[in-house]
């Protein structure tokens, strides 16, 4: 049994509301998920409530329209959790053993954030509230002390509602585009005797690392972190991309005895459709990464299936992309990886399945589970195209 076992849900592409939240945890529960690790805060909107900077929910929270997949949808589209509600997620997750971990992606993923702090980019132009899905050049600027001291605040309020002992601090797909057009960015990396990007962003990771470790917490970073030496030795590593450099840095830091979770794009992301990621693929995933030495094995904190939600706009896709998906992350997560046998496995899951629908929640009808060879092909065109358009 591995001790962290989570899901995740993106709240900042689309928005979803207390009661589906609770809804989807009490699911967890039931399957002996211990972690609702909760996506707050990305390029298409911030989600949490803020005292301090009150533009934040007031502003920073919306987006003048939404442009998924080539589908346009012309209104502003919004939305965040009052203080009040992240602390009813917290008591209604503690009442069910499970921690929350927030996640504030930071120095990539910040367009929220810098649309209405434009002083924290290298530049200070506005950017926007991103209406679509991709990577924005806007990121924090390292190099301003304004940035920390901004952050040091978010947290402290965050450290105050969130009680847990993990927090996601992102550090994906940080563009360097900015940071090097940036004189303050140019002349940090010069004192600190940097010349790599990946090494700067590793500065800029180490004291958000040491801040979050202040506060006696431990921070989790995606595996991007990785792509230069220095990580902070406390951090924990979310392993999602599964191939190149990070697929064999992540070996690296779990051999050295470095903690990791497994959440491998190509079996775990639940945004992924049935026809590229069957429940079969998700079952059959061996927890571990090929390289692994036995110090590498016992580094495996657990397992986690995040939901990205580009894609996912209402309260029945999130259920149907999760269950019964999630449920073969659950046993994986229990069980290890002892007696796989599908089969039980499809026979073991009616009637958890059958309490998660009393629930009211639903799952993916059981001809999607596993489809043919046909319906998988027309299902990965459609979502490669789909993430084309823009
Ligand atoms: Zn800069």
């Amino acid at each position: 049994m591995f001790g962290y076992r989570a899901i995740m849900i993106d709240c900042s592409r689309h928005f979803f509301s207390v009661e589906e939240l609770k809804r989807i945890i009490d699911s967890m529960a039931l399957l002996k998920f211990n972690v609702f690790h909760w996506h707050l805060a990305d390029d298409q909107g911030w989600r949490i409530e803020c005292e301090k900077y009150p533009e934040l929910h007031e502003k920073a929270s919306v987006r003048e329209s939404s442009d998924f997949g080539g589908v346009h949808i012309n209104k502003p589209y919004g939305g965040y959790y009052t203080v009040a509600q992240l602390r009813d997620i917290v008591e209604f997750c503690k009442d069910r053993y499970i921690d929350v971990v927030p996640e504030l992606d930071v120095p990539g993923h910040c367009s929220a954030l810098l649309s209405v702090m434009p002083e924290l980019s290298c530049r200070g132009g506005r950017t926007r509230v991103q209406t679509h899905q991709g990577i924005f050049d806007g990121v924090l600027c390292p190099a301003k002390d304004r940035v920390y001291e901004v952050l040091e605040d978010i947290f402290q309020m965050l450290f105050e509602i969130f009680p847990f002992g993990y927090y996601h601090i992102g550090g994906d797909e940080a563009p360097r585009k900015n940071w090097s057009e940036c004189p303050d960015c140019r002349k940090l990396m010069e004192q600190l005797g940097i010349d790599s990007f990946d090494e700067y962003q590793l500065y800029f990771m180490n004291r958000i690392i040491e801040l979050i470790g202040k506060a006696g917490k431990t921070a989790i970073v995606w595996n991007d972190c990785l792509k230069s030496n220095g990580l902070d030795k406390s951090a924990v590593v979310q392993h999602w991309m599964i191939t190149g450099k990070g697929k064999s840095a992540t070996v690296k830091w779990a051999n050295a005895g470095r903690k990791v979770i497994l959440s491998p794009l190509d079996r775990y992301y639940m945004d992924y459709p049935y026809g590229m990621t069957s429940l079969k693929k998700v079952y059959n995933y061996k927890i571990g990464i090929k390289g692994f030495d036995l110090r590498g094995r016992e580094s495996v904190l657990g397992v986690e299936c995040p939901a990205w939600t580009e894609y996912i706009d209402d309260n029945t896709s999130l259920e149907q992309m999760f269950f019964p998906r999630a449920l073969a992350v659950a046993d994986a997560g229990w069980c290890g990886n002892e007696d796989k046998n599908f089969r039980k496995f499809l026979k073991d899951i009616k009637i958890p399945l059958r309490l998660i629908k009393r629930k009211g929640v639903h799952y993916m009808p059981r001809r999607e589970w596993v489809p043919g060879i046909i319906s998988s092909v027309v299902q990965a065109v459609k979502f490669a195209v789909r993430g084309l358009k823009k």
